[in-house]
């Protein structure tokens, strides 16, 4: 078992736990974007959110929840990013599913998601591929 993740669920690796129950754990991010950046991770070792039960990501987020209300009230923060990075080319580097919750705080300077504009014609052509009928 090769997993980073995995063996900080098994303590093989030492880690901040924040919170634990049967199925879900939340730890502190070793290499934080902000004060308090912390992962939420299911226990058994799914790589992304397409191979992870419905049943499953239902219960991961909603410790996200329960994280993000703890944050807020305890780092007093106004609010949290909440990210996945989904694949390789989405910049996951740890193939174990996990949600980012990054706290921030006011001018943190994070930027996170530059914002571009569609051209002619390109908004109705990528909605007729994707949408879901
Ligand atoms: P990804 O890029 O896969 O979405 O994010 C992986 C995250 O895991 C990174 O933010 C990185 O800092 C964190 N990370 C990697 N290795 C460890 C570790 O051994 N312990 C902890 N607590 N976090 C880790
Ligand atoms: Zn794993």
């Amino acid at each position: 078992m090769s997993c980073i993740f995995c063996k900080i669920v098994d303590s093989t690796l030492p880690s901040y736990k924040v919170y634990e129950d049967e199925e879900v754990l939340a730890f502190l991010d070793i290499g934080p974007s902000n004060y308090g950046h912390t992962l939420v991770i299911p226990k058994k070792h799914f790589e992304d959110i397409e191979t992870t039960p419905g049943e499953i990501i239902c219960k991961v987020v909603k410790v996200v929840k329960k994280i993000g209300l703890s944050i807020k009230k305890s780092l007093e923060v106004p609010g949290y990013n909440i990210a996945v990075n989904n694949g390789a080319i989405a910049g996951q580097i740890v193939p174990h599913l996990h949600f980012h919750i990054i706290p921030r705080y006011e001018n943190d300077g994070l930027n996170l998601w530059p914002q571009g504009k569609y051209g002619d014609g390109e908004a109705e052509e990528v909605l007729k591929k994707i949408k879901i009928q």
